[in-house]
């Protein structure tokens, strides 16, 4: 089964930019193309993320912590920060983007 068919209808309705913006399990999710059931990233995805973050904020805190003592990185300190959060930002989905399984979402949907 490809990572990019919907869960739901079985139809391989995601490509890589949907699926990126489908989000993760906790998230509202994006419809199908073929049958409009709401779907996100997995399990695998969500667990990803979570330690992807703290990974990411251990850094900017250690960042934080040791960047007096180093010239280069008191210099660039604020760029190397917004460099994490970015990265934060971009990286995951560009990684759902092109591997784990999407999942029906678990959210209830508004009734139509
Ligand atoms: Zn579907």
């Amino acid at each position: 089964m490809s990572i990019y068919t919907c869960p739901n209808c079985g139809k391989k309705a995601f490509g890589p930019v949907t699926k990126a913006l489908a989000g993760r399990m906790n998230s509202k999710g994006k419809p199908c193309q073929n049958c409009g059931k709401l779907c996100v990233n997995g399990k695998g995805a969500t667990i990803f993320n979570f330690f992807f973050s703290i990974i990411g904020i251990i850094a900017m805190f250690v960042i934080f912590i040791i960047a007096p003592k180093f010239a280069f990185l008191s210099h660039y300190e604020v760029p190397i920060q917004a460099g994490i959060v970015l990265a934060l930002l971009v990286i995951p989905r560009v990684i759902f983007a092109f591997s784990f399984k999407l999942h029906p979402s678990i959210r209830l949907e508004p009734l139509k």
